[in-house]
């Protein structure tokens, strides 16, 4: 039975996940600053300082993990083959 841990390709993916979705909020507050685009069109609030938690959601098969911005964006980093 898994309790709440990450396996390494999980702990990897959180990671990469992470840096782009950091660059991300880098490229569109230099945008901002600029004036370059309707805020309201965007998927994420970033006027909020990024933050994040992570979900785990037992299944009938295993348990997925999901790391959630502040912003609203989030991601699935499950190792489905850990499963
Ligand atoms: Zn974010």
């Amino acid at each position: 039975m898994r309790e709440f841990k990450f396996y390494d390709v999980e702990q990897e993916n959180i990671r990469q996940w992470i840096a782009e979705h950091e660059a991300a909020h880098k490229v569109l507050d230099d945008l901002k600053v600029l004036g370059e685009f309707n805020l309201s069109s965007l998927p994420m609030d970033i006027n909020v300082i990024p933050q994040y938690s992570y979900e785990f959601a037992p299944g009938p098969i295993g348990t997925s993990v999901k790391v959630r911005c502040t912003c609203g964006a989030q991601k699935d980093v499950t190792d489905v083959d850990s499963w």
